[in-house]
């Protein structure tokens, strides 16, 4: 049984997890923003064609076959395996990578109910930004290539760590159909194991707030007397955050600020488009880390806003920072799952009087 004890990762075990075959706790406590191991894939294949004239040691043959089977394809027994933990392994450029722990962790869905703590990132696809020692963990070819797991919530241990086979991208169907379509198992989360009529007001949920940021860019940046009052579609910014936020996918939370910052920035407020940017930078230090460019990019603008280089292009005028966004600061001890109620359909009367902006 693989135990990772290495001392710059904190220990964490693949063991049987009842009703989902395999599993990795935490056997100790782990914080959130912790990376929690880099991996390097045991068997890295250049696409997924060359599974076929793959040539596998009996060890390797049997570390495949102790994956459980896609449940199709049987009369190949790697090629199925290979299906079903698709999700778990790294990909850019068609290459793949399966890793001896970290094709372990098990998935949980962002709803409105749980969310994941911890996400992988397959490091190859930042190589370009690899060119400086400050990026240890970036892998410089593909014969480096790594997965890296880090904790996205605060985790206990002896508790389950899991992550996202979707990423931590919105999804505009029920993930509960797409999982069982696209991975051939059936999602037993608590998001998915709400009735279907449930799930499909989080998918029209999700259709709205993902039809509201595409539109976003060109409603902040149109201005003047043909585009939205700045403080309306700063308010409506915020209120699809809260909803997407209470949808679990808190991680959406980084873009959307951003967009506040921008719209701030447009109209040169320095106050709150620094807060805003704040929120940004928050979330870019948990998921890729504080010696990410990300991260670095977003400290500087929180800091210093008037680098930006649109400052100011709309005019001046004095807007506001978040008002109830911050209960989903990645650095805040409190950013839970907390349902909100509101919405984008919710009175805004009723909102303004519980407001508390920074
Ligand atoms: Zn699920």
């Amino acid at each position: 049984m693989p135990t990772m004890a290495t001392s710059a990762f904190p220990l964490i075990k693949v063991v049987d997890i009842p009703g989902k075959g395999k599993g990795v706790v935490a056997l100790e406590s782990i914080p959130k923003g912790t990376r929690i191991l880099s991996e390097k894939p045991r068997i890295r294949l250049s696409d997924l064609r060359g599974i076929d004239s793959l040539s596998l040691s009996e060890d390797d043959l049997y570390f495949f076959l102790s994956f459980p089977s896609h449940g199709k394809d049987e009369e190949n027994p790697v090629q199925s395996r290979l299906k079903h933990f698709l999700p778990c392994v790294g990909s850019v450029d068609n290459a793949i990578g399966l890793f001896e722990t970290i094709c372990r962790v098990n998935h949980t869905c962002y709803s409105p109910l749980g969310r994941p703590n911890a996400l992988y990132m397959w490091r190859e696809d930042l190589k370009e930004e690899s060119n400086s020692d400050r990026y240890p963990y970036i892998f410089r070819t593909s014969s480096n290539a790594s997965s890296v797991l880090s904790a996205t919530e605060d985790i206990a241990a002896m508790e389950e760590i899991t992550v996202s086979y979707l990423q931590y991208n919105i999804h505009t169907e029920d993930p509960f159909i797409y999982l069982r379509r696209k991975f051939g198992f059936e999602c037993s989360c608590l998001g998915c194991l709400r009735p279907a009529s449930a799930r499909q007001k989080s998918v029209e949920r999700i259709k709205d707030f993902r039809q509201f940021t595409d539109g976003l860019p060109a409603r902040i940046a149109l201005g003047g007397p043909l585009g939205d009052p700045p403080k309306s579609l700063l308010d409506s910014i915020e209120k699809y955050i809260l909803m997407i936020c209470a949808e679990g996918y808190v991680w959406q939370l980084g873009s959307c600020a951003h967009d506040a910052f921008q719209l701030c920035a447009f109209h040169g407020d320095a106050d709150s488009a620094s807060k805003w940017e704040a929120l940004v930078r928050d979330s870019h230090e948990i998921l890729q880390g504080a010696d990410s460019p990300a991260d670095q990019k977003s400290q500087k603008l929180a800091a210093f806003p008037k680098t930006f280089r649109e400052w100011k292009v709309l005019g001046s005028q004095k807007l506001n920072g978040p008002c109830r966004a911050n209960k989903y600061s990645h650095t805040s001890t409190q950013s839970q799952i907390l349902v909100d109620r509101g919405g984008p359909g919710h009175s805004p009367q009723h909102r303004s009087a519980n407001r508390h902006c920074i």
